[in-house]
């Protein structure tokens, strides 16, 4: 496939699209007056780097309008080293006969951990905790600052979606169970991200994701045992699915996003269940329409696949669903020629794709991308700063929500003797969780930061503290036994892959170890996960000698496992408040506050103080 009139050479300058002068409106006409049909359809594609790092030039060929990496991968270890890998595709695009920069996006979450020196924050769940959405948007502003230094424009963040079943393995993600907490977030999130000017250096285009009903897909475990929950069917009513999931997309549109990520996930509103990606009403009717979003439909990886075996009809469901760029990511001459064919048959619209290519380009002319295509690593320095990393320490101290305080052992004083054990006492990649140097998460992240461990040190320098991550050295004379019992990392799954695999019950270690160190000395239970887990077999009752005396749900803190100390020693207060209903059996749910019968291990908003 060759671009008509792509060896005309570049715009001769002189293009109004061009004058940074005129209003972005006039710009993007302009421009669109002087654009091919292939090149408009370029600029609706979006490829993996894996996929084009082979023939770069096909950026300029084919005129592709965005670039990821996808997973996160940790690519390069600087952001210098990040910059100066996108400008080279962004040259290309620049070599192209309009010269239309490209737009490079990532999964920035909860920081831009494609670094290793990157800041990371707690997940979403964490800050729902925390219930303070301007310390929500101040971590979204250092996320914003540390990804744009690397040259980086749009982050696919924030996560909006309202978790209604902590089976989900995206739980994590979500601000909470209560849409109110995911509406009260979105706007100062995405104003964190965007600040007041796209061009700055400090800001990132924001995309509220996944629109829409992500988290209230429904729970079916087949015979295999296939956990189809993530990417499955939300059965609600419209009224509902408005009342729960919509609600802060609303917010997010208000407060100006400039992306939206369509939900892999489908809805049983109309006759049968239907993906999001191919729901006219939705995307253009209630988000475009209703909402009035002016942005741009981005879709998720590869989800416009699933519409349909038949590729071509599912191309052609998206585009006219209201799908305006697709992350193809692979394959992209065949999208590019698919969408080219379906237009030359009238099967998609000439206004539809002049609609989605004025959408994309519009965000690329506030980005400034025009003026300043190449990155500006000129905050650099910034990236993983101690003042980025106190805002880190903050939001991971601010999440801690204190479950059970048995005559009142905590806030411990920082002059005892500690022994310290667990899978999460120890561990980066446990404390992170998903989306952090790599899609899934690992145990053996390269991301830097202080391990909860560490962070007990240096909160409690007077603290004399042994170590024993199974809790096998000898417990002889502590006075205080901390076991931070953590899930291993996961992003997301379906079937067998990802969360699937993870049952949310407390490991056979964890368990021995939280036996052998509450049966013997005063403890405290550290739980550090995505999500509720089952637990209430392990504390033992309220009082008994061997019970648990103090329980605290950590989240998943972040890089900064000093915040957790915190609260623990008194620094700061515990304040936390749960985001989502504890269960007592994971069979309980889904479990949200306000279901008949509703009885939970701990009850939605339930979270202990200290002074
Ligand atoms: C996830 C999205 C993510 C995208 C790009 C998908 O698998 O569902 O949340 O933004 O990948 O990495």
């Amino acid at each position: 496939l060759v671009v008509p009139g792509a060896d005309e050479g570049p715009a001769d300058g002189d293009g109004d699209y061009l004058d940074a002068s005129l209003p972005i409106d006039e710009r993007v006409a302009d421009l669109l007056g002087r654009m091919t049909i292939e090149e408009k359809v370029g600029q609706m594609t979006q490829v993996a780097v894996p996929a084009i790092e082979a023939a770069p030039a096909d950026v300029r060929e084919y005129g592709i309008g965005s670039l990821l990496n996808g997973g996160s991968e940790a690519l390069h270890d600087t952001p210098e080293a990040w910059a100066a890998m996108i400008d080279g595709y962004q040259r290309e695009a620049l070599d192209s006969r309009l010269g239309i920069p490209l737009m490079y996006g990532i999964d920035a979450v909860h920081g831009n951990t494609a670094i290793p020196g990157a800041v990371v924050f707690p997940h979403n769940i964490g800050l729902g905790a925390a219930h303070d959405p301007d310390l929500a948007g101040r971590a979204a502003a250092v996320t914003a600052a540390e990804t744009r230094a690397a040259g980086i424009h749009w982050t696919f963040a924030p996560c909006v979606c309202v978790a209604r079943d902590s089976r989900w393995g995206r739980t994590y993600e979500s601000y909470g169970e209560d849409p109110g907490l995911a509406f009260e977030y979105a706007g100062p999130v995405v104003q964190g991200y965007q600040g007041g000017d796209l061009t700055a250096n400090t800001s990132v285009l924001a995309t509220a994701k996944h629109y829409v009903g992500d988290g209230g897909t429904a729970y079916s475990s087949s015979t295999t045992g296939d956990y189809l929950i993530d990417q499955g069917v939300t059965t609600l009513t419209e009224d509902e699915l408005r009342a729960i999931h919509l609600a802060p997309f609303r917010a997010a549109v208000d407060a100006g996003v400039g992306s939206v990520m369509a939900s892999f996930s489908s809805t049983d509103l109309g006759e049968g269940p239907l993906k999001v990606h191919a729901d006219e009403y939705l995307i253009t009717d209630v988000l475009k329409g209703e909402l009035g979003f002016d942005g741009f439909v981005v879709s998720d990886w590869q989800a416009v696949d699933q519409i349909s075996d038949d590729y071509a009809e599912a191309v052609r469901a998206s585009i006219n669903a209201g799908v305006d760029m697709v992350m193809v990511p692979f394959e992209y001459q065949r999208f590019i020629s698919t969408l080219l064919s379906e237009v030359e048959s009238g099967g998609v619209s000439e206004d539809r794709i002049d609609d989605a290519v004025s959408r994309i380009l519009t965000q690329k002319f506030a980005l400034g991308l025009f003026e300043q295509p190449n990155g500006d690593t000129s905050g650099a320095a910034a990236v993983g700063s101690d003042e980025h990393r106190a805002v880190a320490r903050e939001a991971a101290a601010a999440s801690q929500t204190l479950l059970r305080n048995d005559g009142d052992l905590l806030p411990l004083t920082g002059q005892e003797r500690l022994y310290v054990a667990g899978s999460g006492a120890d561990s980066i990649g446990r404390q992170t969780g998903g989306w952090t140097a790599s899609w899934q998460g690992s145990l053996d992240t390269p991301t830097e930061g202080t391990t909860i461990l560490a962070g007990i040190q240096e909160v409690a320098p007077n603290a004399e503290v042994t170590f024993s991550e199974d809790a096998s050295a000898p417990l002889d004379g502590a006075d205080v036994g901390i076991v931070v019992v953590a899930e291993d990392p996961y992003a997301e799954g379906i079937g067998d892959a990802g969360a699937g695999e993870h049952d949310m019950t407390v490991s056979e270690a964890d368990a021995a170890a939280i036996a052998t160190v509450c049966g013997a000395v005063d403890c405290v239970v550290i739980v550090v996960s995505g999500r509720p887990i089952e637990i209430e077999a392990h504390l033992g009752d309220s009082g008994a000698a061997a019970g648990v005396d103090a329980l605290v749900a950590a989240w998943l803190p972040g890089s900064e496992g000093a915040g957790v100390a915190d609260p623990l020693f008194g620094a700061t207060p515990y304040d936390g408040r749960l985001p989502v209903s504890w269960p007592r059996l994971i069979a309980d749910e889904p479990l949200n506050v306000g279901d008949p019968d509703y009885d939970p291990l701990f009850a939605y908003g339930f979270g202990l103080q200290t002074p």
